[in-house]
């Protein structure tokens, strides 16, 4: 394959491991054509990512992943190609990221209630952004050596309703893609082979959701070609990416997941379209 993009890639403004730098050092050593960050909740990576693939001469684009609920599921929203400095988008980002640093400092109640000595201080310096998640409490278990490995952080205490679990408020799937609408943004449902969620889709499709990522590192062949026919069937894009949280767990997995660049152009062209209808409208948002 000549072309090759890896549509979903997190950094350390979120809960990625690695500088943007690193990570566009590492999609240039692999020859990747273009890259998109989606970190959660942020949109901080994007410049600093913007400008090391400029150097690189990489293509960038914009992202992120909004994470919403639907009839009781949880739910992971792409918005690529949004405008980074739109002043909605960023006020609803700090909301988002202000829930998940109250979230965090809950959970670290929960575990001191548990007898786990977690010092909530040490979770906020390692994840040292805005955006900290659960795998940064897990990080920090394990650095305490107060668990043996990420995987027994969240078997025993953050899984979802495991003892230090805590549910954190969502948006509904219609919102996080009215919201990527509104920063001229393509909404896209992130790896629906996860928790399969496919009942959620048509409602999502009313809602205006323009496509779904089809390849991701834990889709199998048969999801992968489920979620082919299901784009065709609702006539959305195709997306895809690794989901590369850096050096997290392991070997890094950016590139791993190869996605023909003519699916790139598809989103683009939507973009284009979707800027058309709102730039006008601006001023009335
Ligand atoms: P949060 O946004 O704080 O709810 O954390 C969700 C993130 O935690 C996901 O995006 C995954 O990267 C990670 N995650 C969820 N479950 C696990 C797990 N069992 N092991 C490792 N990482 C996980
Ligand atoms: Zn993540
Ligand atoms: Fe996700
Ligand atoms: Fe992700």
């Amino acid at each position: 394959m000549s072309q090759v993009v890896d549509l979903h890639l997190h950094t350390h403004f979120s809960d990625g491991t690695w500088l943007p730098e690193e990570l566009v050092a590492q999609a240039a050593r692999l020859r990747l054509t273009a890259i998109a960050l989606t970190d959660h909740d942020t949109v901080e990576g994007c410049a600093p990512t913007a400008a090391a693939c400029e150097t690189a001469r990489l293509e960038f684009v914009s992202g992120t992943e909004l994470t919403a609920e639907q009839d009781g599921h949880e739910i992971h929203i792409l918005g690529y190609l949004i405008e980074t400095s739109h002043p909605i988008l960023l006020a609803e980002l700090a909301k988002f990221q202000h829930v998940r640093q109250e979230r965090i400092r809950e959970m670290v109640v929960r575990l001191n209630r548990l007898n786990v000595p977690l010092k909530v201080e040490s979770v906020f310096a390692l994840a040292n952004c805005r955006s900290p998640g659960r795998p940064h409490v897990a990080r920090a278990l394990v650095e305490a050596r107060l668990c043996g490995n990420l995987d027994e952080a969240f078997e025993r205490f953050l899984k979802k309703h495991r003892p230090a679990w805590v549910p954190k408020f969502k948006m509904s799937a219609a919102e996080a893609i009215a919201l990527i609408h509104r920063a001229g943004g393509v909404a896209v449902m992130a790896h629906p082979g996860l928790n399969r969620t496919d009942d959620v889709i048509p409602t999502m499709v009313e809602a205006g959701m323009d496509g779904i990522e089809c390849f991701h590192t834990k889709h199998s062949t048969s999801m992968v070609e489920h979620y082919l026919e299901l784009a065709d069937r609702f006539h959305l894009l195709v997306t895809g990416g690794s989901d590369c949280h850096g050096l997290s767990k392991g070997t890094p997995l950016v590139g791993t997941v190869k996605v023909p660049y003519q699916h790139l152009e598809r989103l683009k062209a939507r973009a284009a379209e979707r800027k058309k209808e709102t730039i006008p409208n601006k001023g009335r948002l």
